[in-house]
């Protein structure tokens, strides 16, 4: 079992955000800003890719929930909402997730930086929409 069906399942200790019948918000132990959250649903899903879309749908009307409620009880500017899918993209826990990361200042410790590159644009859509 992974670790995080070993939370939703209550065998691992963990601080409960949120919770319904589906989905589990519990605070990240890296604390990477004050307030980092982690939405999962209970059901086991490797990644995103691997959810059933009206599932990932209801992942992110939690994310929304979450979101809002750490935006109005933590004095925060904004925050960054991510997953990580696969390792290749930094997944170390193999259980679907999204992070809240909550905002403060732009000297936050967290770094995402989008770089440019010039690919063709014409070649990129015709690759994706087959
Ligand atoms: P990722 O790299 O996107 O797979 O994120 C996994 C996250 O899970 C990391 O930010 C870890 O800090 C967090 N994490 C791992 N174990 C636990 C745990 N037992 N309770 C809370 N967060 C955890
Ligand atoms: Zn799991």
């Amino acid at each position: 079992m992974c670790i995080f069906c070993e939370i939703i399942d209550g065998n691992i200790p963990s601080k409960k955000v949120y919770e319904d019948d589906n989905f589990l918000a519990i605070l990240d132990l890296s604390q990477t800003t004050y307030g980092h959250t982690l939405v999962m649903p209970k059901k086991h899903y490797d990644n995103f890719l691997a959810m059933p879309a009206n599932e990932a749908g209801k992942l992110m009307e939690v994310v929304n929930i979450v979101a809002n409620k750490i935006y109005k009880n933590l004095d925060c500017k904004g925050c960054n909402i991510l997953m990580n899918t696969n390792e290749v993209a930094g997944q170390t826990v193999m259980h679907t997730h999204v992070h809240i990361i909550p905002r403060y200042n732009e000297n936050d410790s967290i770094e995402i930086k989008f770089t440019e590159n010039k690919f063709d644009l014409d070649e990129v859509l015709n690759k994706i929409n087959g």
